[in-house]
């Protein structure tokens, strides 16, 4: 069955996109089978009137945390007795794995159609990911990288990190996650916002640059990528140094770190995100500390100052959400690009190829998905009006299609206490 979709503006997510009119797209099953000016149609083929709207790829989400919704609070309850609990028998990590289904979906009904996690709950990543592709039910592509690993009292460790404090340690950990057939690895160097014990003094050192190193080397020996958490210039360069190959978050760089980076290969990823609330909320919102408000100012500016310092060496610079943080909900990527254009200074083309071709070539599956190219997976994001002109046409697409199947207008439930913080946070 092939599917001739009409009448649209296309934009097709590479990096020198501009809008173009009077194409048609046919999709035969999950795939992009031409993108020309006409098509002649036979009694196997269905025609889709887009009545002018914008086509383009589905959006890409690298940074994602599924078993957790983003609740607009930051007293969220005992993180490591709920994720006790719902790994304690096999009827709880089946309630486990539906929650964090329920979550992916939502990322998809919001335009993303791949999701790269980093940091979740046993291995309930790599088992809905299982499930989506065998198509036992719908969901976005998820790239998993189940739990993380963090030293003793590194960040998150009891909740989304396992905790590995000695060099055969980490080797374990990576090994166990090679076993489930993760697609990354996730390492915390340093801590965060919300474990900071000092004024000033977010995202401090962790995890000794020589368990970064084996970590490493162990995850790219058995053939995978280490993404890392670091929010401090110590962070950013300790992982620099020892070989991770996505920095999150990030922070402000200096010439040594941006020169490791560059000869590694290594990308940025920025994450507004999560930072934004924390620093920019009242404290009444957000029930935070003067202390975890500064820090967060400290990380919010530094985010912002190293993606810029990034871009300037031309070192690659993906987006991602941290889906799951306090105020960062699974429906809410369009966000994260407005900020890139309005904090960092990207242009809004710039922006988009970078939610997705860009970010398809730094997660490795550029040649499956990204853009709007023949040969690539139907992953099609569909919006009323020009999303260069305001991305916020996103907040309710019109149709996002995934491998080839069609949601039609896909309804939400949003939490609206968070969406109108949001909303009056907005640059
Ligand atoms: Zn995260």
């Amino acid at each position: 069955m092939k599917t001739v979709y009409r009448n649209f503006i296309l934009l097709d997510g590479k990096e020198d996109m501009t809008p173009v009119k009077n194409k048609v797209l046919v999709v035969e099953d999950d795939k992009i089978l031409a993108i020309t000016d006409r098509w002649d149609i036979d009694e196997n083929t269905r025609i889709l009137d887009l009545g002018g709207r914008y086509l383009m790829p589905g959006l890409i989400n690298l940074h994602v945390h599924l078993p957790a919704g983003g609740k607009p609070s930051t007293t969220g309850g005992n993180t490591k007795a709920l994720v006790k609990l719902v790994t304690s028998s096999a009827v709880t990590r089946k309630i486990g794995v539906e929650m964090c289904k329920g979550y992916a979906m939502q990322e998809l009904l919001s335009g993303v159609t791949t999701l790269r996690t980093v940091g979740g709950v046993a291995d309930f990543d790599s088992i809905l990911r299982d499930m989506i592709n065998s198509g036992k039910t719908d969901g976005p592509r998820i790239l998993a990288s189940n739990n993380a690993i963090g030293p003793h009292d590194g960040h998150m460790v009891g909740s989304v990190a396992v905790e590995a404090n000695t060099e055969d340690e980490c080797r374990e950990e990576v090994r166990k996650l090679s076993e489930q057939k993760v697609d990354l690895i996730k390492i915390m160097i340093t801590g965060g916002v919300l474990d900071a014990t000092v004024k000033g003094e977010p995202g401090v050192l962790k995890m000794a640059p020589e368990l970064v190193r084996v970590c490493c080397d162990e995850a790219h020996k058995l053939g995978f990528k280490v993404a890392a958490h670091v929010e401090s210039a110590e962070g950013l360069r300790v992982a620099a140094e020892n070989g991770v190959d996505t920095v999150e978050h990030g922070a402000p760089m200096d010439e040594h770190t941006a020169q490791c980076l560059k000869t590694h290969g290594s990308a940025y990823i920025c994450t507004v995100s999560p930072a934004l609330p924390l620093a920019k909320f009242s404290r009444e919102q957000t029930q935070i500390s003067e202390m975890v408000q500064y820090n967060s100012n400290v990380v919010f500016e530094g985010i912002i100052e190293g993606t810029k310092n990034a871009l300037e060496h031309g070192i690659p610079v993906g987006l991602g959400t941290d889906t799951g943080c306090p105020f960062v909900t699974h429906y809410n990527m369009w966000r994260e690009l407005v900020y890139f254009q309005k904090f960092v200074g990207a242009s809004p083309e710039f922006a988009l190829y970078t939610a997705t071709l860009g970010n398809a070539k730094i997660a490795g599956i550029d040649s499956i998905t990204g853009s709007i190219e023949v040969g690539k997976s139907a992953d099609i994001l569909i919006t009323d009006e020009n999303p260069l002109e305001n991305f916020e046409t996103m907040k309710n697409p019109y149709c996002v299609i995934m491998k080839g199947k069609r949601f039609m207008e896909p309804k939400i439930k949003k939490n609206k206490l968070g969406e109108d913080l949001l909303d009056k946070a907005m640059p």
